[in-house]
């Protein structure tokens, strides 16, 4: 900030006001977009359109997935990748003698849920009193349109950057990471990246590790007269998933010994996020698979996880009466395998975010707040793989993965601010030539 006189954060806050209605009209094209893993295509050639029409450099950059195995960053994923692909948007000065920044985005989306329950259709974005709603309004296509127009708004005041900025729009950040993982194999690095997630105005200051798992069961299918001769998938798969909250409540011990996390509810956080099984309303169910995530702390080496989760479910299959009558349940691992992360403070970027968070709210605003997020975030991959200070702020959303998805336009409208005028002290200004 030390480099932005206050006429400089003036006419950049007033451009961020200027152009609002249009940056609410934009994310309402992306939200548009049912960018469902795999259909990411529409949302980013409208992302790729947006950024050109800028004047940056665009890259479009394919997924490679002969990476995954052989990159650190990269996770499983069970799908091809032919028709994946990050948008890249590079903007350099004429004279470069700032901090370079990356500002990152994913565009993939959950899926809705019944739309029904829904008050208005997920897909069709509708603006009601300070929020507008919609599926991926709050995660994350808002913090990308806070990305893009941010840096609208600092050329708006009349300036430019004199270090390289880079916009990231990435795919399967839902699932697997790899879209991030791709950006940064591919060399797209630099001195700080902002992740403009939904976190309610505040900065992560921690995440937890992540991985995702599916485990199918094969039971013994029957005749419902002769059903003591069968063994049902079903039941086994209800009975395994009971067992595994005792991993579940292990691992959530192990956090007062654990920076950060000691205050956190559930770190663990077991979440089984589908299941499917049976042939037949009277049949002995054959087989049942059901898929989910576990996490764990920072520091934590994803792949010893991955065996203590593995060792766990062969030794209470082992054991319990049901699950033992049935071959050993087949683990696979179908998404994010990734450490967490820590913000160390006192970081410059960290302290400038501050600054700017300050700069860009009126004076009885609460000062910026840090907290942990017990999930995955992309700021992962860069931070722990590359060392690159990684910053996740972005606006406050309601029912972010749930029904009624909604941001709360007011506070996109601050951290866009935030983010312009961090942009502006961290990678320094000059009058635009
Ligand atoms: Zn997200």
């Amino acid at each position: 900030m030390d480099t932005l006189s206050k006429a400089d954060r003036e006419r950049i806050i007033a451009a961020v006001d200027a152009a609002f209605d249009a940056q609410v009209d934009f994310l309402s094209d992306l939200i548009r977009c049912a960018s469902l893993r795999g259909q990411e295509a529409e949302v980013q050639n409208l992302v790729e359109a947006a950024l050109r029409g800028r004047g940056y450099e665009v890259e479009r950059q394919p997924l490679d997935p002969s990476l995954i195995g052989r990159h650190p960053a990269f996770s499983p994923a069970t799908v091809s990748y032919a028709d994946f692909w990050n948008v890249i948007g590079i903007r350099k000065p004429a004279v470069e003698h700032g901090r370079s920044l990356i500002l990152n985005a994913h565009v993939d989306i959950v899926p809705t849920g019944e739309p029904g329950r829904w008050q208005h259709p997920p897909f069709e974005p509708i603006r009601r009193d300070d929020w507008l709603y919609g599926r991926g309004s709050g995660d994350m296509k808002a913090g990308l349109s806070a990305a893009i127009f941010a840096l609208d708004a600092i050329r708006t005041a009349g300036l430019e950057l004199t270090a390289p900025v880079q916009i990231h729009s990435v795919v399967e950040e839902e699932i697997t990471g790899n879209g991030a993982a791709m950006a940064l194999a591919g060399g797209y690095v630099a001195d700080a990246v902002l992740i403009p997630e939904p976190t309610d105005e505040k900065l992560v200051r921690a995440n937890s590790g992540v991985i995702k798992f599916a485990i199918t069961i094969h039971g013994t299918p029957a005749h419902p007269r002769e059903v003591s001769g069968g063994v049902s998938a079903l039941d086994a798969a209800v009975r395994l998933i009971d067992q595994m909250r005792t991993l579940e409540a292990r691992w959530n011990e192990e956090r007062p010994a654990k920076p950060y996390f000691d205050e956190v509810e559930n770190p663990a956080a077991l979440t089984i996020g589908t299941i499917s099984g049976g042939e037949w309303i009277a049949s002995v169910p054959s087989s049942c698979r059901f898929e989910g995530r576990i996490g764990f702390y920072p520091g934590d080496d994803p792949h010893e996880r991955v065996k203590e989760f593995e060792a766990f479910v062969a030794k209470v299959s082992a054991q319990d009466p049901l699950v033992r009558r049935c071959p050993e349940p087949v683990v696979e691992w179908v998404g994010v395998v990734h450490a967490g992360y820590t913000l160390a403070p006192g970081s410059e970027a960290e302290d400038l975010l501050t600054q700017a968070h300050a700069a860009a709210n009126p004076p009885d605003h609460p000062p910026l707040q840090s907290y942990v997020m017990a999930c995955y975030l992309d700021a992962a991959v860069y931070a722990v793989h590359a060392g690159i200070p990684s910053l996740v702020y972005g606006p406050v959303a309601e029912n972010i993965h749930a029904i009624d998805e909604r941001v709360s336009l007011p506070s996109l409208r601050r951290v866009t601010k935030t983010i312009a005028l961090f942009a502006a002290g961290w990678c320094g200004v000059r009058p635009a030539s």
